[in-house]
Formats: C-alpha cells, structure tokens, sequence
C-alpha cells in the first residue's frame, strides 16, 4: 500500500528541493501516492492566497506532509505561511536534530544536538500593531502553562526514547520574568517527573557562547519559539550550515516534516543549494512512519556521499568557490547510487 502524503513544493529553492527527495525517497522502493498542494507564491496566483485552505484540509487527510520552505516578505506583506500552518494545525514541537557528519569541514566533530522548539506561541503569536505609525511599534509575548508544559514533556519524552544524555531548558529568565520566569518554573516542574533525566537550565546568551565554545556538553534543549529559532540556526552553523539541517513539525495527530532552512530566494532555479536538508528532513518522516530500515539507508547514503567530498553542493566544499561542487540533483543521484 501507499503512504499518501501531502507534498508542498513551496518557494525559492523549494521545488528544486522537494523535487530531490521525493526522487530519493521513491528510490527506496516504498510507494509513495502524492498529494501535491501549493503554498506561498505559487498558491497566491492561483487563488488568490498564500496558505488555501485545501492545504490544511489535505494534511489533516493525509496526516503527513513533507514542505519545501516558503518565502515570507520583511516588515511588510502577509504574515508568515509556515507560523500559519503550525498554529493552524496545532504542530506544537519543532524538533531540530544537529548532527555533524564526517567529510564537511567544521570546527568540531562528534556534535549531537536536538533543538525542541515550542512552535505555536511566543512572539511568533504575532499580536503587534502601530502605537504610533513610523514612531513606535509594540509586540505582545505569550508564553501558557499548557504550552509550556506539553513543549518541555515532548522534550523529555524524546530523550527517553532516544536514549539521550540530558535536556537543558533554556530561556531569559532573569530580564523576563513573568514570560520566561513562567517557563522555567514550568520546566523544573515537568523535569520533576523524569528522575532518570538530568536536567539543567541556562539563559539565552550564555548558551549561544557555551554552545560555540562547548557544544559536546549539550544534548537536547527545550526553549521557547523565538530563542528556539535562533539556537537551531547556531546549532546548524556547527555541523556544515543550513544545509544540513533537517526539522520536524510535530502535533498529537499530524506531523509535517521541512528543513530548518528558508527558501534561499537568491539560488532559486539554479540547481545549486545543498538538498541534504530536505532528504534528512525525510528521514525524520520514515522513521515517524514507522520506516526504520528505509531512514537508515537514506541516511547511511547520504553520510557516504558526504565523507567521500566529490558528488557535493558548493557549501560542502573547502571553499565555496570549488569548481568541483555538483548541483542539486547530482547530489541526489549520488545519494540514490550509494543507496543501491
Ligand atoms: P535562508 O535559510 O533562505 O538562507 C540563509 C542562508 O543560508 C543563505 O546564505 C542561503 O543561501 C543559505 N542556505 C539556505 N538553504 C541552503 C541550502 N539548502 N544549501 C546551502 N545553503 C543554503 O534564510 P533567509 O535568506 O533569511 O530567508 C529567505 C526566505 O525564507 C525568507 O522569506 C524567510 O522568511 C523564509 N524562511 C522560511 C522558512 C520556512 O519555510 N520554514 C524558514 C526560514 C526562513
């Protein structure tokens, strides 16, 4: 049988991107029945707006969706498709494994992060207006306890699953006391319930440095939308950059599965970005559907391709300017040959 999933090509690099891993995906053998769906640009010039709702309606059908990035216009324009979908269908985890492969030049090997991100509130809420046009702007912050703890429970549920280390919480707890003073509480609470996981917390700016300095002494970090963003962007710097970054959106019911990265408007059609992102990002869904043995030959295919250099985008190169990057889909079929 057929898994039937939602596929959102989206913007920028997206369909190059999507159009990579869904080639990878198929060469696993697994069926796949696609339920293709437009969002962001694509979406606006056929109906007029950037998330349809046939959208929402096809991953609350099909319950999995793999989503290329999509473009969000700065300071002004329709607020963002990817916040829009997330809250809309209650994906309240944003789960961003960090991991560095051999072969890529970067400052540390063995790194082993997970970024868990509360995905639905925060100033990610978007509760800001005018005070005065031009002059002043103000932003509301909403942090709840129901979020809080669901958010800090999948982190600790994850790590037991996952055999990890320990779960760092972090937040701005000291300048922030009523928004992060509630999610800290709320995270020593919950960790409360989970005596066999260490449990730490830390502030925002220290962790970013701890986190460039030593990032072995981490493991998995739960925090809020905002810092969660940021710190997954950080983590992704230490294992090669955003191409390397996969991410999962995950509720009680759906899961919809993207990279950490955006659209990179600036390579769009140029068969040039690093797909990895993506074909990782569909690993996480194998395994969510229960496809272990698929998700570990994906995966072993692409640390292959990675550690031997040669069938790599430019951003896994010693130089960005190396003659020998491939494109886009040469590194997919690189992938797919070492997958046979
Ligand atoms: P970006 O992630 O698109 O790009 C940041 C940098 O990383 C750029 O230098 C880019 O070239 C590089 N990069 C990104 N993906 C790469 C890949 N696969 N391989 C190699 N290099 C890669 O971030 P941005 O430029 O800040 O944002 C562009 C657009 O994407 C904006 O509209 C933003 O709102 C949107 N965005 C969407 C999502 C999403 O869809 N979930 C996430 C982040 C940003």
């Amino acid at each position: 049988m057929a898994y039937r999933i939602t596929l959102i090509p989206g913007d920028g690099t997206g369909p190059e991107l999507v159009t990579a891993t869904r080639r990878v995906l198929e060469a696993t053998g697994i069926s796949f029945d696609w339920d293709v769906q437009d969002a962001g640009a694509a979406a606006i010039e056929k109906s007029g707006t950037p998330l349809p709702n046939e959208v929402l309606t096809s991953i609350q059908a099909n319950r999995v969706a793999l989503k290329g990035p999509i473009t969000t216009p700065l300071g002004t324009g329709f607020r963002s498709v990817n916040v829009a979908l997330r809250k809309a269908l209650d994906l309240y985890a944003n789960l961003r494994p960090a991991r560095s492969m051999k072969g890529i030049p970067i400052r540390y090997d063995h790194v082993d992060l997970v970024v868990v991100r509360e995905n639905t509130e925060d100033l990610y809420a978007g509760v800001e207006h005018d005070v005065i046009p031009n002059v002043a702007a103000e932003s509301i912050r909403i942090i709840t306890r129901p979020a809080c703890e669901r958010i800090v429970r999948f982190a600790f549920d994850y790590a037991r699953a996952n055999g990890r280390r320990k779960v760092t919480a972090v937040h701005k707890a000291n300048i922030l006391k009523f928004t992060d003073g509630l999610f800290l509480r709320v995270a020593q609470e919950i960790a409360a319930e989970y005596p066999d996981i260490p449990f730490e917390d830390r502030i925002v700016d220290n962790m970013c440095m701890q986190l460039v300095e030593r990032p072995h002494e981490y493991d998995v970090i739960v925090t809020t939308n905002l810092f969660g963003d940021i710190l997954s962007d950080l983590c992704s710097g230490l294992v090669g950059g955003l191409g390397m970054a996969p991410g999962a959106n995950i509720g009680t019911e759906l899961a919809v599965f993207e990279p950490v990265h955006g659209s990179a408007p600036k390579y769009a059609g140029k068969n040039k970005v690093n797909p990895v992102a993506t074909i990782l990002s569909a690993v996480l869904m194998l395994h969510h559907l229960g496809e272990h043995d698929a998700a570990q030959r994906v995966q072993g295919a692409v640390e292959q391709v990675v550690v031997e250099g040669h069938s790599v985008t430019y951003d896994l190169k010693p130089t960005r300017e190396d003659p020998t990057a491939v494109g886009t889909q040469e590194m997919a079929d690189a992938i797919i040959a070492a997958m046979s």
